[in-house]
């Protein structure tokens, strides 16, 4: 009868009823249910009918719906209109159709309305809601899944406590169970949330569930384990959980997870996983997993996982979970501190520092995460220092300790550009041209080279006596000119790497750990057990390079590959034979640090021909890697060179980094570092395999391709001794001296005339050693402004470019990643840089304040050069107000041109990428340079540049390494993109206009790197080498609706 009724007519009659829906309870429940009826009906089209006009905005059907459920006190109907919306946003509607309802109900915040009147009813008692618990928690389920706000909104409407309530109520009631429970996993991924369950004992009725809820329910029993591997991500919870015996349940559902039905399996065991993993995050949760015999069921697990690439995730998992849980073995070494030591001055012997250089202020104690180098943990970190800092305020202005005049006025000499370009002999950076010629230099090589660069060398000061210098370094070595494809990973392998690491820990003895290099020891005894690299001979000059007279030639005297790494940049603490072709090798710390170990350069000698050697970096820090995501390490071989092929080259196969059963140290002087993240830390393993060109070669393999410091002086040596082209000033002189004595190199570059408008751009690079890409970057900003070209000519003429190029060479010289000689990130001083601790900050931030103070010229560009380990291409980070982490920023709009210089890069560099750059300033950044210089030099365009060490994932050079010529490449067209500055804002527009256009276009074609690889539930320590882990996988509902609706 109802189906006679016209459509149009029910709606009508629904617009008016739905006006006081109080006064027309029974009217509505008849017009719900003939509705209903349509929606139900057999006929397809008359459901899509009534789909179609209850979302056009005409008819507002969906809108009176909510009026009803929000002014409507009827239990009744509202499970009448709840039972329909939920019919209109069934799978086996229209997607379109469907997608408009879901909108127009998150549009009138649809899932508050349904809380706030649940509660509203249940004023009278739980019972009184029975009747529509099931259908309304089914349309908040549907709602959650697409609103991921819902959880912190629903909170505050009362919801989370109801939800809990509700479960506990219905718990023997299977009915509206699973509908529960789906809403309270969206409620669990809040953490306020977690906490708030926690408290009202949600971890108990969880327990309790799992031992009453039918063994076959495993939908249901899957939604529980994840709703409590969110919820054990709150420590207290963990305890509670152990209380509740709620960990036996678990191990019980890991030991027979055979039985768990097909279609639920990887995701049950994903919820268990995950909530052993968070259990073993504790001491507490550790000992209650061993107790209950927990390693051996994972264990059992971890040997029976299938091969089957879904459960590549979980076999991680189970691997971090065992790792966590093995008592930990120490990292073989005497000490985790560096193998050699600085005595660093008293920092009292000077001025005393001001309020601002104070340590409590604590913002320069996050040292482990790169400007922007997000890794895993950075953003706990972040978000800690918000609320550990509060000293930190700026109030009403920032005034920072400024130099006094008399100090800045001495600085004067250091602007021959602003002085009739004239150079003071005393401030040169001169390389004495010394031109004997050492043996061990071959012919082939360009003599003039190596000998620039041996004169270098000898003139480097170090804390420990090197035996060599390195040959890829003498010889200017670069990467390859052709491109080389990213690694492909292969999961097997990584599975294998896994299950092995597990076996390695389980049967120790059949490993031979022989220790093969030990620096400590070389170090004490201060003679090498290689007499071949250091025969007596050479000590003619203090360093030189003998490998060529080496290569081909067996060490008789012992049956392993031979090793070094005391050369400058060199990083290599200790190597330990595994098996005949196996290594573990053990990085040094930082200069007075017992961390940063990432950075690794050595050579290696003494191999055999066609046989693959497997090196395991078994020190590394951070929890994840490039080395998972397509790079590669990169090898030089001397015979090779020999042959005329003397370049670096990618190298390795079977790469993977994952997590070892190595304790690590936590960062005892960090106050900011999580409980959670050092409770458990371990190291991580980089492995991959080579197969060396030739037997018996001299091989150096590297992290990166290495950039000494010794080598930007041969340069710039070189540039000095060359004609350069006639309009460009070039000054090359000594900014100040490192703590070790070695002079830093401050560089000015302009054109030969002296207008009185030029405006400065100022570089800085290689801060953070590590990132020997910088300098390559850098090297080609050179190469390009020193050129006979249009566009130096251009950028000369308009310009005066201040560079220090290398703001930290004892970092370079003695093989660091992070930090110089006092254990501090210098890119996290540049707010207060002490004079004597830091002084190439404190003389490079000094040389801007006389640029502002005294000589009263514009800074257009300032732009500190890094490498980034953990994404691709090149980006920028620049400073935006409105982005800012400090109201006070908010009052004052951007200027236009904060984001002119990356916009141009991106049209004018092919590695870099508008979409990775960001302008957030953020208060844990405060003390780097871009955002330092730009709150204290209001230099609106304040840069940090970025390289990958590994490869671009867009543009012309996606999914292939950047070489050394790319890096270069990079750098001579910055200044390509530099030189647009210059431009009217009539040119600036056409040239940036075609740019938007690229962007848009890639926006849609290229996912972001940094969405892909967002862990499972922002797990801190996963192993993560399964390319698909990643939240949108493991987070996505794509059972749900089967959940919901059965099979459809
Ligand atoms: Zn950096």
């Amino acid at each position: 009868m109802a189906a006679e009724i016209p459509l149009s007519v029910t709606l009508e009659e629904l617009a008016e009823a739905a006006q006081r829906p109080a006064d027309s309870v029974e009217q509505l429940k008849v017009l719900v249910s003939r509705l209903h009826a349509r929606i139900k009906a057999q006929d397809g089209e008359s459901r899509q009918e009534v789909m179609s006009l209850m979302a056009t905005p005409q008819h507002q059907g969906v809108e009176h719906l909510v009026r009803v459920l929000e002014l409507c006190r009827d239990p009744l109907l509202v499970a009448a209109v709840c039972t329909l919306l939920h019919d209109f946003l069934s799978p086996s509607n229209k997607a379109e159709l469907r997608s408009e309802v879901l909108q127009e109900c998150l549009a009138l915040n649809a899932a508050e309305v349904i809380f706030r009147t649940l509660k509203a009813l249940a004023a009278e008692g739980l019972g009184a809601i029975d009747v529509c618990v099931h259908p309304a928690y089914q349309v908040l389920a549907k709602l959650a899944s697409k609103d991921p706000k819902l959880a912190v909104r629903a909170r505050l409407v009362g919801g989370v406590r109801l939800t809990h309530q509700l479960l506990q109520a219905h718990s023997k009631n299977s009915v509206p169970l699973l509908p529960l429970l789906m809403l309270s996993k969206h409620l669990a991924k809040n953490c306020t949330n977690q906490m708030v369950l926690g408290k009202e004992g949600c971890v108990a009725t969880l327990a309790t569930l799992l031992s009453s809820v039918p063994k076959t329910h495993w939908a249901k029993i899957k939604f529980i384990m994840e709703v409590l591997a969110l919820l054990t991500k709150t420590k207290s919870n963990v305890i509670r959980l152990v209380r509740e015996s709620g960990l036996q349940r678990a191990l019980a559902i890991l030991d027979s997870w055979e039985k768990v039905e097909r279609r639920h399996q990887v995701k049950l065991l994903r919820g268990v996983l995950g909530t052993l993993s968070h259990v073993c995050d504790s001491k507490h949760g550790c000992k209650a997993v061993v107790s209950l015999n927990g390693i051996e069921v994972v264990q059992r697990f971890i040997q029976m996982c299938p091969a089957d690439k879904r459960f590549d995730n979980n076999l991680a998992y189970a691997t971090s979970v065992f790792l966590k849980c093995i008592s930990k073995g120490e990292l073989p070494v005497a000490s985790v501190k560096g193998a050699f030591t600085f005595q660093v001055p008293n920092r009292d012997a000077s001025p005393p520092p001001s309020d601002l250089q104070n340590d409590s202020l604590g913002l320069d104690v996050d040292s482990s995460d790169d400007e922007g180098d997000y890794d895993l943990e950075a953003e706990d970190e972040d978000s800690e220092l918000q609320k550990d800092f509060t000293s930190f305020t700026i109030t009403s202005e920032y005034s920072p300790k400024r130099i006094r005049m008399e100090d800045l006025l001495k600085l004067r000499p250091l602007f021959p550009e602003l002085n009739d370009f004239q150079v003071q002999t005393e401030t040169r950076f001169t390389l004495s041209n010394i031109s004997s010629s050492e043996g061990g230099v071959r012919e082939c090589v360009s003599e003039a080279t190596a000998e620039r660069y041996l004169v270098a060398s000898d003139a480097t000061r170090s804390l420990i006596s090197f035996v060599k210098v390195a040959y890829p370094d003498m010889v200017a070595a670069q990467g390859p000119a052709h491109l080389e494809e990213l690694y492909e990973k292969d999961r097997k392998v990584c599975r294998s790497k896994a299950i092995a690491t597990v076996e390695r820990v389980l049967h120790p003895e059949v490993y031979l750990e022989r220790v093969v290099y030990d620096l400590d020891y070389l170090l004490e005894t201060e003679h090498s057990h290689q007499q071949l690299i250091t025969p007596p001979t050479s000590l003619l000059r203090p360093l030189s390079n003998l490998d060529e007279r080496r290569v081909g030639k067996k060490d008789m005297a012992v049956n392993h590959l031979n090793f070094e790494s005391r050369f400058e940049s060199g990083n290599l603490r200790r190597v330990i034979q595994a098996s005949k072709t196996e290594y573990d090798l053990i990085l040094n710390a930082d200069v007075n640090s017992s961390h940063h170990y990432q950075w690794f350069y050595f050579e290696v000698s003494n191999m055999e021909a066609s046989t693959p050697y497997v090196f395991n970096i078994i020190n590394n820090e951070k929890p994840n890697s490039e080395f998972n995501y397509g790079m590669k390490p990169v090898m030089f071989s001397v015979q090779e060179a020999m042959e005329g092929r003397g370049t670096w080259g990618r190298t390795g196969y079977d790469i993977c980094y994952h997590k070892n059963h190595f304790s690590r140290a936590p960062k005892a002087h960090d106050p900011t570092r999580s409980k959670r993240s050092s409770a458990n830390a371990c190291y991580y393993t980089a492995t991959f395999t080579v197969v060396f060109p030739h037997a018996y070669d001299i091989c150096y393999m590297a992290y990166h391709y290495p950039y000494t410091y010794s080598r930007l002086k041969a340069y710039l040596g070189r540039q000095h001794g060359k004609e350069l082209p006639s309009h460009v000033f070039y000054s090359n002189q000594v900014l100040c001296r490192t703590l070790n004595g070695n002079p830093v190199p401050l560089l000015t570059i302009t054109s030969k005339d002296d207008k009185k408008d030029k405006e400065v751009i100022f570089f800085t690079g290689r801060v953070h050693p590590g990132e020997s890409n910088a300098s390559w970057v850098m090297e080609g900003v050179l190469d390009r402004l020193m050129q006979d070209s249009a566009i130096s000519r251009q950028l000369l003429d308009k310009y005066i470019f201040k560079i220090v190029p290398m703001l930290n060479p004892e970092g370079v010289i003695h093989g660091n990643h992070r930090c110089g000689l006092t254990d501090e990130d210098l890119n996290r001083r540049w707010m207060e840089p002490h004079p004597i601790l830091h002084p190439t900050i404190y003389h490079a931030k000094a040389l801007l304040e006389y640029l502002q103070s005294v000589a009263k010229v514009k800074v257009r560009v300032f732009c500190d050069f890094h490498g980034h380990s953990c994404q691709k291409n090149v980006f920028m980070y620049g400073c935006s107000r409105v982005q800012s982490w400090w109201p006070g920023d908010k009052q004052t709009p951007d200027d236009p041109d904060y984001k002119l210089l990356p916009r141009l890069a991106q049209k004018y560099m092919r590695t870099f990428s508008l979409l990775d750059c960001h302008f957030l300033i953020e208060r844990a950044r405060e003390t780097t340079a871009r955002v330092a210089v730009w709150r204290q030099f209001n230099i609106p365009m304040s840069y940090t540049i970025e390289a990958s060490t590994c490869g671009c994932d867009q543009g012309p050079y996606k999914n292939h390494h950047l070489s050394t010529k790319h890096l270069l490449e990079s750098g001579e067209e910055l200044c390509e993109a530099l030189s647009y500055l210059a431009c009217s804002a009539e040119v600036l527009a056409t040239q940036l206009q075609a740019d938007t256009g690229r962007s848009a276009c890639r926006r849609q074609c290229v996912p972001r790197v940094s969405v892909e690889r967002t862990p499972a539930d922002a797990s801190q320590d996963v192993i993560i080498w399964s390319s698909d882990l990643d939240e949108e996988e493991l987070d996505s509902d794509a059972d749900f609706d089967l959940d919901l609706y059965g099979t459809v």
